[in-house]
């Protein structure tokens, strides 16, 4: 079987900046044998970077057409990036759900955890009195969500919270409540049986020298046999495959000799780390 893979990848139905075709081609150009998008789901309230409810149909209907009209040897999925707080989403809709936290529920319109740290240092101050760990405890709690969710298979960029810190120090990942909360998290996530993506989304964006999650974490999902998938959270055609060689660098010094891919039969099947 041919393998390479990468399931998260974002178009020009959210806030990617390229269509479906070219991402896809970019895969097949990079010499992967699947490539899936993920579209950012719907939300209840104001965003700018996620598709609407109204264009979901659009959606499915265009990689549908890809899938069937796309190149014979390279597998087209149809997938969501799925965050806790979205509503009346069929998640049973399409190929795979990748589940994420990307806000804090402290408000109606709650505050996003990766749109600046800025933002992000004052959420940390005005909700949570200042007390990173507490609002990481609120992160990493609804985090709980996507463990619990029966439909989604993959966890997204297990600690987004921390796509800034090698910018602006916010949050000690090292503390005390923080680990005990992440810990607590990433066991719910092994326990439902859910695949933890190795994503190099923020290194692309230059946020981050090394990808989510961190290796204390990677380790551990490596000691309880849980299983990794790599993706590069894509927002256009240069980053499809973006840092993946250096990831399975990363992955092989924790211990990994293999990481996952959604097969055609809908099971995650392990595939050995490049030498
Ligand atoms: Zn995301
Ligand atoms: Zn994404």
């Amino acid at each position: 079987m041919k393998t390479g893979q990468n399931l998260h990848m974002h178009s020009l139905w959210d806030d990617g900046r390229n269509s479906c075709r070219e991402m896809l081609d970019a895969c097949r150009r990079e010499g992967l044998a699947s490539g899936g998008i993920s579209v950012h789901s719907p939300m209840p309230f104001p965003s700018d970077w996620t598709i609407g409810s109204e264009q979901l149909s659009g959606y499915l209907q265009e990689l549908d057409g890809l899938r069937r009209e796309l190149y014979p040897g390279f597998r087209v999925l149809c997938g969501i990036e799925w965050d806790v707080l979205s509503t009346g989403v069929d998640l049973s809709l399409f190929d795979y759900v990748i589940g994420s936290v990307h806000y804090l529920p402290v408000w109606e319109i709650p505050p996003s955890v990766d749109n600046t740290p800025e933002e992000l240092d004052e959420t940390i101050r005005y909700y949570f009195d200042g007390d990173a760990d507490k609002a990481a405890e609120c992160y990493f709690q609804e985090l709980l969500k996507v463990a619990a969710d029966p439909h989604v298979r993959i966890c997204g960029h297990f600690d987004l919270l921390l796509k800034f810190n090698e910018h602006l120090e916010l949050f000690n990942p090292e503390s005390t409540r923080y680990r005990k909360a992440a810990l607590y998290a990433l066991d719910a996530l092994l326990d439902a049986g859910k695949v933890i993506e190795v994503n190099t989304g923020a290194m692309s964006r230059g946020w981050r020298s090394v990808p989510y999650p961190e290796m204390f974490w990677l380790r551990h999902i490596r000691d309880r046999g849980g299983k990794v998938i790599l993706s590069s959270d894509a927002h256009s055609i240069s980053h499809v495959t973006f840092y993946f060689e250096e990831a399975e660098e990363l992955l092989r010094s924790c211990g990994f000799e293999s990481v996952v891919e959604l097969s055609p039969s809908g099971e995650f099947v392990p595939v050995s780390l490049r030498s």
